[in-house]
């Protein structure tokens, strides 16, 4: 019998080899934590040993000299252990409080600012856009460098009520997850079908299940096979344009960017949540999006007034309602804003079931 074939492995590496040798000793073993000054954390462990991480926020793609950079203040000033987060800020580790301030120094002489902690606003994540992605309508990582530009003292700082987590996202989709401020990209057209592309570059049935409102049928154009929009049932989602790019919805003009607001992943203290639409149609305006950056500070500026310590922007919302919550930032309450739609098949393709 032929000897069994071991599996391959090709999930995440082992984590353990690339930690600082404090951290893999006190694995495990951590007694507190606690947050000395904005982008600096502390962790004791039971036998006293100490590891400090400094946050600094980075423009998120990084040419390689910017890379070695960062790499180059972790072996001269850190002792070359550094992390990503989620969020595209670098963290550096030391085991040395001596170390942290020369650290600090280091990073803010090369221009890279030290925050993101507790209840700042950390740096915004993002989808991965052009660079990664092939169905942007906007580039997430444009939006972000913008309105962090606008956010500095916010990062530096730690002045909110709780933490705010924010979110770019680059199509409907968003995979950028729930965040307490989410910026997504809005179609606000069908897509236009180019019927000549669609039989040599498309797999119709697969394009067929994914409409989540079954607003796609396949026929025939012109003699040839193709596929056809019931634009009435069409939500502008933007999921068919993935399968078949030939259904191109990006549109300079029609395509807008939409702010939600109340999402929320953990479950610290309150249950996780849905962000919710608060802003809808505005120009998708490359390079600097101040339309966007207005209502973002807006919304940031009346949270950080109105809410009590320690209030997610989820739990400020749901203290406050609603309607006082359009009221308090003066943003216009529409009918487009009711969540009336019934024109879904049963699920809207929510099952967590994988499907092909
Ligand atoms: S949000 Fe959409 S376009 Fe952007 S990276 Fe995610 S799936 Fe791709
Ligand atoms: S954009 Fe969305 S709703 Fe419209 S046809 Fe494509 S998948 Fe269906």
């Amino acid at each position: 019998m032929a000897e069994m074939r071991p599996p391959i492995e090709s999930g995440a590496p082992d984590p353990m080899q690339y930690m600082h040798p404090v951290m893999v000793k006190n694995y495990g073993k951590w007694a507190f934590h606690d947050h000395p000054k904005p982008g600096v954390l502390r962790h004791r462990a039971e036998n006293g040993d100490e590891i400090w991480t400094v946050k600094a926020g980075t423009q998120r793609q990084m040419d390689v000299y910017t890379i070695r950079l960062l790499c180059d203040i972790a072996d001269k000033f850190a002792d070359g252990h550094v992390r990503f987060t989620a969020r595209s800020n670098i963290e550096y580790m030391v085991s040395d409080p001596a170390k942290v301030e020369p650290l600090i120094k280091a990073l803010n002489d090369n221009g890279f600012p030290i925050g993101g902690t507790a209840n700042s606003v950390s740096m915004i994540s993002h989808t991965q856009g052009f660079l990664h992605c092939d169905i942007p309508g906007t580039d997430a990582s444009g939006v972000v460098k913008a309105l962090m530009d606008e956010l500095y003292d916010e990062f530096i700082n730690c002045e909110m009520p709780n933490r705010v987590k924010m979110s770019t996202s680059c199509c409907e989709i968003n995979c950028g997850g729930q965040a307490d401020i989410a910026i997504i990209m809005q179609h606000t057209k069908p897509p236009k079908i180019n019927h000549d592309l669609v039989a040599n570059v498309c797999e119709r049935p697969s394009v067929v299940a994914r409409c989540p409102v079954a607003a796609i049928r396949p026929a025939l154009v012109n003699g040839k096979p193709s596929l056809e929009v019931d634009e009435k049932k069409c939500i502008c989602c933007g999921a068919c344009y993935p399968p078949c790019p030939p259904m191109q919805i990006n549109d300079p003009e029609h395509s807008k960017l939409a702010i939600w607001v109340g999402g929320k992943n953990s479950n610290a203290r309150s249950r996780p949540t849905f962000h919710k639409l608060v802003v809808s149609g505005l120009p998708n305006n490359a390079p600097r999006w101040p339309e966007v950056a207005v209502v973002v500070k807006n919304i940031l500026s009346v949270y950080k007034a109105d809410a009590q310590p320690w209030e997610r922007m989820a739990d400020w919302i749901d203290r406050i309602g609603w309607p006082r919550f359009f009221e308090k930032t003066g943003l216009p309450f529409t009918k487009y804003h009711i969540d009336d739609w019934r024109g879904s098949r049963a699920t809207l393709n929510a099952s967590a079931h994988i499907r092909f």
